[in-house]
């Protein structure tokens, strides 16, 4: 058993991260006592029902009294209204991080609600599935998958050591990066990919000839893994949206032309470029894999996990 490294976190929000969180630092002991606290009543009363968070809290103010790590694990648009609501209470000298998907906007969000004497730290762990809330957590979601630091200017090195030997403990590669990089880099990656899937999902909605029956029945690895990206959470992919707006749209304008071009090969039988455009994105699989962040099974080994 490792030496914690926080004597106490909070966790606010209690869904697939922080269940996530707290089952990896249990496994790892990494911190003397964790408190919990959701907005809803029966998501706290699910949480004390599985043994979520050593204590759970009925404000969000009371869970982070006295943490010297408060984690904010809520949607997105959420955040700047949980950092004014626990404001007053945090401890001097304590961590202030999140996991949100976005960046920028929650470093805008966040920072000004925060007393001068805490280390405002924001991050993001590349490891999710699309199940949501108090149960769906488990210790292994960060095992070997990246989590980004994006320390704000002034942050304190030890805060950051601190931090980093957390998300460590709970199996992490942790790296730094510039919030608006970070924003663009996961546009790419995943936000954008996320649209396109609830695109494709909803477009097989709209033919509702086959939709009833023949797109369950006859669905093929490509549908199915629309679909199951396509079934994450409303509200925090909403969020996600709304909240790194230029990015996706960047993006988004980029995946536009492509596909007019791939149109135009099929539309005018230009076998040579749709062969060396599949050859190219092949490579870009082989290297996922070689970089140990997906299995070649032929499930695409995403059974459990996805970013
Ligand atoms: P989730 O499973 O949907 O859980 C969200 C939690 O936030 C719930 O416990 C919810 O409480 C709580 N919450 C919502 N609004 C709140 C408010 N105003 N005050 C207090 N609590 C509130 O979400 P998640 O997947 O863990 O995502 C949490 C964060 O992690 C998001 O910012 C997301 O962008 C980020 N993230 C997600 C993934 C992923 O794949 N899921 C990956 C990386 C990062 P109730 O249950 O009471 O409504």
């Amino acid at each position: 058993m490792n030496t914690p490294i926080y004597n106490r976190v909070a966790l606010i929000g209690l869904g697939l991260i922080a269940s996530s969180m707290f089952w990896a630092i249990k496994r790892g002991g990494l911190a003397g006592t964790v408190t919990g606290y959701a907005r809803s009543a029966e998501t706290r009363e699910t949480a004390r029902e599985i043994g979520l968070c050593d204590e759970i809290h009925d404000t969000a103010a009371a869970a982070v009294k006295d943490a010297d790590l408060v984690v904010l694990c809520v949607p997105v648009g959420v955040m700047g209204q949980v950092a004014a609501d626990i404001a007053p209470a945090l401890k001097e000298g304590a961590t202030i991080t999140d996991v949100g998907s976005v960046k920028r906007e929650v470093i805008d969000a966040v920072g000004p609600h925060l007393p001068e004497n805490v280390h405002f730290i924001p991050g993001h762990p590349l490891a999710g599935t699309e199940h949501s809330g108090p149960r769906s957590g488990f210790a292994e979601l960060f095992d070997n998958r990246f989590t980004l630091l994006v320390p704000v200017s002034g942050s304190d090195a030890q805060a950051i050591a601190d931090l980093r030997a957390l998300w460590e403990g709970m199996g992490a590669r942790v790296e730094e990066m510039d919030p608006d990089h970070h924003d663009l880099v996961l546009a790419v990656t995943s936000h954008a990919p996320h649209l396109i899937a609830y695109t494709m999902v909803g477009v097989a909605d709209d033919l509702r000839r086959v939709t009833d029956s023949e797109v369950i029945k006859y669905s093929a690895a490509g549908f199915r893994d629309f679909t199951r990206i396509a079934a994450s959470d409303p509200t925090m992919w909403r969020d996600v949206f709304l909240n790194n707006k230029d990015a996706t749209l960047e993006i988004l304008g980029r995946f536009t032309e492509e596909l007019f071009a791939l149109q135009r090969a099929i539309r005018t039988g230009d076998g040579d470029h749709l062969y060396d455009y599949f050859t190219r994105t092949r490579a870009i699989r082989r290297g996922i894999i070689e970089a140990g962040q997906d299995t070649d099974a032929p499930d695409f080994g995403r059974s459990k996990v996805k970013t």
